[in-house]
Formats: structure tokens, sequence, C-alpha cells
């Protein structure tokens, strides 16, 4: 399977399939003469081999594994990366890949970025959710002060998916990729959402899954290309995100992962939907989802509503002193609504009392 997008800068194939990551040579748009790959530990003992492998005709090969885990996105893995970009001398026609989750695809992404004023950039994501961060071109590492806080915009030359290394995915992982998918169907339309809405992740289909994937990097990039830098439309890939960013700070990073934390965000954003747009969605059948997938909705149980209101505002995608929500007047018809604080206040109270 594959699909072409556009960024401002470039166009870019995102290729899925069954066992890619052994055929590197045969899938590269051209030849470079070095390559560097960066990983993180857990990966690189499941899929670095493979993917070496399947670059025989490269000597100059060379990779770094950073630990796994959101704490590599800093300062000092970055600069130790640079530091290995120049050890290997690397230059102006070489390639740096990112081989694993949205994490490394965001550090490897924003060291192929800068070092060089840019080197090219292939993205080899190894997780569901990084079907969403692996296409629309934000890499980025993070501040002490926040997530993402230091990046740039920045597309790769080819995103190459092997939907066989998402079998080795834990529980946790597959339920966070699927809060994105979720989100994709749901900007998107009907009939996906109701596929996606009837699965059961412990008989996943990996066939079935990529074609969720690729559906849901086209609702991503047809977003993104009309709106690269988020002035607009792009904004409606933040649904669900605001209470999302809150839960994640609010219960600490490692509590809970970032997509569990959408998936739950979704949820509130569509029973404030009903109630300010009077809005008809299937809830019924998302809250049955959450429950048969086990999303982690108890740990709202002793969060205080007003706490995570104040976090809301926090958020970088607030806009004015008003929090904006993203909410839906269908599936397929987002809109971006201010939202008073205090009915915000009540909303989340009446939805904390509710999926308890
Ligand atoms: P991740 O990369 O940390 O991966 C999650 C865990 O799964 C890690 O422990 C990793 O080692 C492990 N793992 C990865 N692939 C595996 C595999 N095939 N088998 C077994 N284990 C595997 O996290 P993620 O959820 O993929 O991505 C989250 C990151 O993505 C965050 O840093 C977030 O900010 C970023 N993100 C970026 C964008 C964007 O537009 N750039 C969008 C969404 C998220
Ligand atoms: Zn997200």
């Amino acid at each position: 399977k594959q699909l072409t997008i556009q960024s401002s800068s470039h166009a870019y194939d995102v290729i899925i399939g069954a066992g890619l990551r052994k055929k590197l040579s045969q899938k590269l748009g051209k030849s470079y003469k070095k390559i560097l790959i960066v990983t993180d530990s857990k990966v690189s003992s499941l899929y670095l081999e493979d993917v070496k492998a399947g670059l025989p005709d490269h000597e100059n090969l060379s990779h770094v594994i950073v630990p796994a885990g959101e704490a590599s996105k800093s300062m000092e893995q970055y600069s130790r990366l640079l530091d290995k970009c120049i050890e290997e001398q690397l230059d102006r026609s070489s390639l740096i890949v990112g081989l694993g989750g949205g994490m490394v695809g965001d550090l490897a992404g924003f060291v192929a970025s800068t070092y060089l004023r840019g080197v090219d950039f292939l993205q080899m994501p190894t997780t569901i959710l990084a079907h969403d961060s692996s296409v629309g071109g934000k890499v980025a590492i993070n501040h002490e002060q926040g997530k993402n806080l230091i990046g740039s915009f920045y597309s790769p030359v080819q995103v190459i998916y092997d939907t066989d290394t998402l079998r080795t995915l834990p529980d946790s992982e597959v339920r966070s990729g699927y809060g994105e998918v979720v989100k994709h169907a749901l900007l998107s339309d009907m009939d996906w959402v109701k596929e996606v809405l009837s699965e059961d992740f412990s008989e996943l289909s990996y066939s079935q899954l990529g074609d969720h994937l690729l559906a849901g990097i086209k609702v991503k990039a047809s977003i993104v290309e009309e709106d690269e830098k988020e002035h607009g439309v792009r904004r409606h890939l933040n649904l669900g995100h605001t209470l999302a960013h809150a839960l994640e700070s609010d219960l600490g990073y490692g509590e809970i992962t970032h997509g569990e934390a959408v998936a739950i965000g979704i949820f509130f954003a569509m029973k404030v939907s009903e109630k300010v747009l009077e809005s008809t969605l299937p809830v019924d059948a998302y809250s049955a989802w959450l429950k048969t997938n086990e999303y982690p909705v108890e740990k709202l149980s002793n969060l205080n509503p007003e706490r995570l209101v104040n976090r809301m505002k926090w958020d970088k995608k607030t806009i004015e002193d008003r929090i904006h929500f993203v909410l839906l007047k269908g599936v397929g018809s987002p809109a971006v609504v201010p939202i008073p604080e205090d009915d915000l206040v009540n909303h989340l109270k009446e939805f904390i009392e509710e999926v308890i």
C-alpha cells in the first residue's frame, strides 16, 4: 500500500506493508553514501539487525541507540546524536533513519532538520501511534518545562512502515495507537468509525490494521496539506487532546500513554458535543469499545476537575484566555468551540461521575 504526501517543500511517499524492514535497499528512493540509523533500546534488539541486513550494498552504515522512553527526547540525547553525526562524517548527501515509535521519529527528525541545516530523513515507524507522528512534518525534543518545546517543521523523504513490527507491541501501546486511529476515523466517516469501534484488540487483524493506518495517514495528510503550520483546520487534529494533555501531566507521564489519554479525551469531547451542539454521535458504541479494550478510564476517579481545567489553560494550543475545544457536530464534521471555564469544570465533574 502506498500514498504520496505533498509537504510545502517536497512530495514524499508512504509505503505500508508486511516485512518491509528487510527490504530497505529496494524501497529507497535513491542511494546514499552514508546512512545513520537512530533507534531505541527496545526496538534495536527486535529489528535493527533486520534493517541493516536489508541494506547489504551500504558499507557506510552506522547506528546509534538511545534509551527507550520519552525521556530520550532530550537535549542530552540530541547533543549525543549530533556528536555521532560528526564522528561518522555525515555530509549533505547522507541519510538519517528513524527506526522506532514517535519518540525516535521526533528526536531523529529534529537532528536531521538541524545537522548541516538539514539532511535527508527517513521514517521507519514501529508503533501504531507513529502513523500519526511520522507524517505532518513536526519534529521536536522536550524541555523540562514542557513537551515538544524545541522543534521544527521538517518532512521526511520517505516513510517505510513495516506492519509486521507492530506484532510485538505491548497492549498499552496498541491502545495508545488506536487512540489516534479512532480520532482520524471520527474526523472522517461513519463506516470507518463503526469498523474501528467493532475492534477487539485481543483478536487484532494485522492486514485490517494496515488499512486503518493508511486511512489514518490519509486523513492527517489531507488536513496538513491544507494547513501545515496550524493556523486553521490542523487544529481539528487536536480532537481529544486538550483533556489528554491535562491528564498526561496531571497523572504523570508514564502513568498513562498518550493515545490512551487521547481516547478518553475524545470520549469527553463527544459528551460535551452532545450537550453543547446537540450532536448525535455513537457514544454508546464508543463507551463499549473503551471497556472491551481496557482503556484506563478508572484513572479519572481521583482527579480534581478545577485542577485539570487549570492545566488546560496552560496548553500551548489555547488561544487567548478562553479554552477552545475541538467538538464534533457529527462524525466527519469537527468544530472549534470556545467553552467558558466554569462550564468546563461542570462538564468534567459530570463526565467523571458518569464514566467511573
Ligand atoms: P515511543 O516511541 O516511546 O514508543 C512506545 C514504546 O514502545 C517504547 O517503549 C518503545 O521502545 C516501544 N516500541 C516501539 N516499537 C515497538 C515494537 N515494534 N515492538 C515493541 N515495542 C516497541 O512512543 P510512541 O507512542 O510511538 O510515540 C510517542 C511520541 O510521539 C511522543 O514523544 C509524542 O510527542 C510524539 N508524537 C509526535 C507527533 C508529531 O506530529 N510529530 C504526533 C504524535 C505524537
Ligand atoms: Zn496525539
